[in-house]
C-alpha cells in the first residue's frame, strides 16, 4: 500500500529545501537587523480568534478554515494566518509594557481549505511581523521599507509597492454611505455573495472575482475621495519617507486586502516582472481596533506576511537562483575504504566538525572512482582518502576537487595544516 499526501499538502525536499533555507535565513537576518524579535503561537487556536480577528463575513472564516472539535467539544481552528494569534498572545502576556513599539516576528505552517492549485496550497508557510503599539507614519515606512527590502535582498527586481488608505473608522463610515449609494442600483446584477455583504461588510465587495461584480466595481466611487484632512496627511507622510528610502510608490486606490482587521494604510509589493493578476509578492497593513477587540488596550498596530512556498514558485519563475554557497565554504567528504578503519574516519571526523568544516562521509561501502564523481556531482570541494596506507602510516590523503591535485599530511602532526588547506 502506496500513501500519498492529503489534498492541498505536499512534500519538500532537495533544491525546494535550500529555496526556503534561503528564504528564512534571508528574513531572519533582515528581521534583526530591524530589530524585530521572534514570537512563537500554537498552530491552531480557539475558532472565535480568527472568527472575530479575520471577520465572520470573510471568504476565510466562511469557507476556509480548518474547524474541528476537541474531545471536550470545544471548537479549534488550524491558524489561517497569523495576526491574530500574535494579537491574543500580546494580550495574554500583557506583552504591551512602556516599551513600545513592540517589533515581533513569527514563520510557520498556515492552513486554508481552499481548492488547491499551484502556488495555494491547505497547508503553506508564512513569515510576517507586527509592530504593535505605533500610530506614527513612520512605522508603516519602516514595515514597508522591510517589506521592499526584503524582496530585493531575496533577488526580486523590478518592485513596486502598492500603497493605499482605507481611512479611519469616521471616513470609512462616510465611505461605506457613498458605496452602498453607488451599488444600489446595481443590486440585481451582483451576485449572493455581494448581495449579502452589502451593510454588513460592504467594502468586501472588493475581493469578488465574479466578472460582472468586477464590471459594476471598476466605476466605484474611491475611498481615497472619502478620506478626512487627518488620513490624507497620514498618507502624504508615508510617502515622504519612502521617497528619502528611494522605494517606489503608487498610490493604488483601488486597493483592498481581505482582513476585517485592517484599518488605515494597507500596502502590497508588486513585481513588474510577474505577468500574471496575481502579482503580489507579499502585502500587510494597519491594524488599529484589534487588540481593543481582544480585549488588551487601544494600542495601534501594523505588520505583513509573505508565504514561503509561493515566493520560491516565483523565485523559479522569474529564473532567480540561489546564490552558489559552495564556491565560499569547503565541503570535505571522507572516503572510507573499509568498515575496519572507522575509528581512524571518526577521530578525522570528529576534528573538521569540531572546526567548523562541513563534512560527510561514506557510511556504504562503494568502489574509490565512484565516489569521488559522486563528491564532484555533490558540489564537494575536497575529498579525504581513508584506505590501508593512510591508516597503517597514520597519512591523510586530500584530494582538491577544484583542480584535482592531491597530497598527503601526516594526521599526528600536520593537522593545522589540513585545516589551512580545508578552510
Ligand atoms: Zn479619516
Ligand atoms: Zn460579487
Amino acid at each position: 500500500m502506496i500513501y500519498n499526501s492529503p489534498r492541498g499538502t505536499t512534500d519538500y525536499y532537495g533544491k525546494d529545501i535550500k529555496y526556503i533555507e534561503f528564504i528564512l535565513n534571508t528574513a531572519r537576518e533582515m528581521f534583526k537587523i530591524y530589530n524585530y524579535e521572534e514570537i512563537v503561537t500554537p498552530h491552531f487556536e480557539y475558532t472565535e480568534v480568527f472568527a472575530r480577528a479575520v471577520g465572520e463575513n470573510s471568504e476565510i472564516v466562511q469557507k476556509e478554515m480548518f474547524t474541528f472539535q476537541d474531545k471536550k467539544g470545544r471548537s479549534l481552528t488550524l491558524r489561517p494566518e497569523g495576526t491574530a494569534s500574535v494579537v491574543r498572545a500580546v494580550i495574554e502576556h500583557k506583552l504591551f509594557g512602556e516599551n513600545l513599539p513592540l517589533k515581533l516576528f513569527y514563520a510557520g505552517s498556515m492552513f486554508r481549505y481552499e481548492r488547491p492549485q499551484k502556488g495555494r496550497m491547505r497547508e503553506f508557510s508564512q513569515i510576517g511581523v507586527e509592530a504593535i503599539g505605533s500610530d506614527s507614519p513612520a512605522m508603516d515606512a519602516e514595515i514597508i521599507w522591510l517589506l521592499n527590502s526584503l524582496f530585493k535582498n531575496l533577488g526580486f527586481k523590478n518592485l513596486k509597492l502598492h500603497i493605499n488608505s482605507i481611512g479611519c473608522p469616521q471616513c470609512r463610515k462616510e465611505y461605506m454611505n457613498v458605496l452602498e449609494k453607488y451599488l444600489k442600483p446595481y443590486e440585481k446584477d451582483l451576485c449572493a455573495d455581494c448581495l449579502n455583504r452589502i451593510g454588513k461588510n460592504t467594502l468586501r465587495v472588493f475581493d469578488c472575482k465574479v466578472e460582472t461584480c468586477r464590471k459594476i466595481l471598476k466605476n466605484a466611487p474611491k475611498i481615497s475621495g472619502s478620506l478626512c484632512e487627518k488620513c490624507k496627511k497620514y498618507l502624504q507622510d508615508i510617502f515622504d519617507i519612502l521617497k528619502v528610502l528611494d522605494i517606489e510608490y503608487f498610490h493604488n486606490e483601488n486597493l483592498v486586502r481581505g482582513f476585517d482587521y485592517y484599518t488605515g494604510t494597507i500596502f502590497e509589493i508588486i513585481s513588474s516582472d510577474i505577468e500574471s493578476a496575481q502579482n503580489a509578492l507579499g502585502g500587510g497593513g494597519r491594524y488599529d481596533d484589534l487588540m481593543e477587540e481582544f480585549g488588551g488596550p487601544k494600542i495601534s498596530s501594523t505588520g505583513f506576511a509573505i508565504g514561503i512556498e509561493r515566493t520560491m514558485l516565483l523565485m523559479k519563475d522569474l529564473g532567480i537562483i540561489l546564490p552558489n554557497f559552495k564556491n565560499k565554504t569547503s565541503k570535505v567528504y571522507l572516503i572510507n575504504m573499509s568498515s575496519r578503519f572507522n575509528e581512524y574516519l571518526f577521530g578525522i571526523l570528529k576534528f573538521l566538525r569540531h572546526n567548523k568544516i562541513i563534512c560527510d562521509t561514506n557510511f556504504n561501502m562503494k568502489n574509490l572512482g565512484k565516489e569521488i564523481k559522486w563528491a564532484q556531482t555533490e558540489g564537494y570541494s575536497h575529498v579525504i582518502i581513508i584506505g590501508e596506507n593512510e591508516v597503517s602510516n597514520n597519512l591523510l590523503t586530500i584530494k582538491d576537487l577544484n583542480n584535482f591535485t592531491q597530497m598527503q599530511l601526516s594526521w599526528l602532526n600536520e593537522k593545522a595544516k589540513v585545516l589551512d588547506l580545508l578552510k
